[in-house]
C-alpha cells in the first residue's frame, strides 16, 4: 500500500513577554519548502536581535534557494544553511566590535513528505504531540542538561539552578558549530512545536501537553501557549511555532 501524502500547515507567535524591553527571539518558515525555524538571540545592546533574525533569514534564504534548484537533499541543505548562517553571524561579530560575541540558539524542522528532520543548537526545543502525548525530540545544549545527563543534578535542581541560562552550544559565537540532527517519520495528526526557552521555563511539559490537546486551529493553540506563559510570569521572550501534519 502506498503511503498517504502528508500536507503541512503552520502558525507561529512571538511575544516580548512581561519583563523584557525587547524581543530577541525570531522565527520564520516556508510551508512550500518544508522548513521551519525558531531562534533565540543573545548579546549586548541589539546584538541578540540581529543574531536571531540573521540566522532565520539566512537559513530560509538558502534552503529556499536550494529547493528551487531542485536537486538538494533537504536535511543536507538545511545543515549547510545552518553552517552558512553561523559563518555570517560570526564574521559580522568579528567585523563590528559592538556585535562581538553575539549568538543565537536555533531549532529547525525540515519536512519532505513523511520524512522529517529536526536540527538544533542551544536550548530552544522541538516537541512532537502524537495522539495527545507530548515528547521532547531535542536535547538542550545547556550546562544543566549536561549535569542531569551525568547524574550530578536532578531535573528539579536543574530548573532552579542559577546556571540554567548557560548554553554550551550557540550559533555565531565560534567559527565552527555542529547541530544535532534527529531523523523521524511524520504521521497524519502529528503536531510539532518549536519554541524558545521563554515558553519552557514558564510551563512544564504536562501543562504544554494539556494546552495542545484537542483539534483546535493552530493560531488558537499558539495564543493559548503564549497567554499561559505570560500568566506564569513571562520573564523572557516567548516564541512558539506549530506545524501540523495532515
Ligand atoms: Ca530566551
Amino acid at each position: 500500500m502506498a503511503t498517504a501524502v502528508l500536507h503541512y500547515m503552520a502558525a507561529a507567535v512571538t511575544d516580548r513577554g512581561r519583563k523584557r524591553s525587547s524581543n530577541e527571539d525570531a522565527f520564520g518558515y516556508s510551508v512550500e519548502d518544508g522548513v521551519y525555524v525558531v531562534c533565540d538571540g543573545m548579546g549586548g545592546a541589539a546584538a541578540g536581535e540581529i543574531a536571531s533574525s540573521l540566522a532565520v533569514d539566512e537559513v530560509l534564504r538558502l534552503v529556499t534557494a536550494n529547493g528551487h534548484n531542485g536537486h538538494a537533499h533537504l536535511p543536507d541543505s538545511a545543515e549547510q544553511a545552518i553552517l552558512a548562517a553561523n559563518e555570517a553571524i560570526y564574521s559580522r561579530g568579528q567585523r563590528n566590535r559592538r556585535l562581538s560575541g553575539m549568538g543565537t540558539t536555533l531549532v529547525a524542522l525540515a519536512v519532505q513528505e513523511s520524512h522529517a528532520w529536526v536540527l538544533n543548537i542551544g536550548d530552544s526545543r522541538c516537541y512532537r504531540l502524537r495522539k495527545d502525548r507530548l515528547e521532547q525530540l531535542t536535547v538542550d545544549h545547556s550546562l544543566v542538561e549536561e549535569q542531569v545527563r551525568i547524574g550530578r543534578m536532578s531535573r528539579t535542581e536543574a530548573l532552579r539552578s542559577p546556571l540554567k541560562n548557560v548554553i554550551t552550544r550557540a550559533l555565531g559565537t565560534q567559527c565552527r558549530v555542529t547541530p544535532d540532527i534527529f531523523e523521524l517519520e511524520a504521521e497524519p495528526g502529528d503536531l510539532f512545536l518549536l519554541c524558545s526557552d521563554g515558553l519552557t521555563r514558564e510551563l512544564s511539559d504536562p501543562v504544554i501537553e494539556s494546552l495542545l490537546a484537542g483539534d483546535r486551529p493552530l493560531e488558537e493553540l499558539c495564543a493559548r501557549l503564549v497567554d499561559a506563559a505570560k500568566k506564569a510570569g513571562g520573564h523572557d521572550n516567548i516564541t512558539c511555532l506549530l506545524v501540523r501534519a495532515a
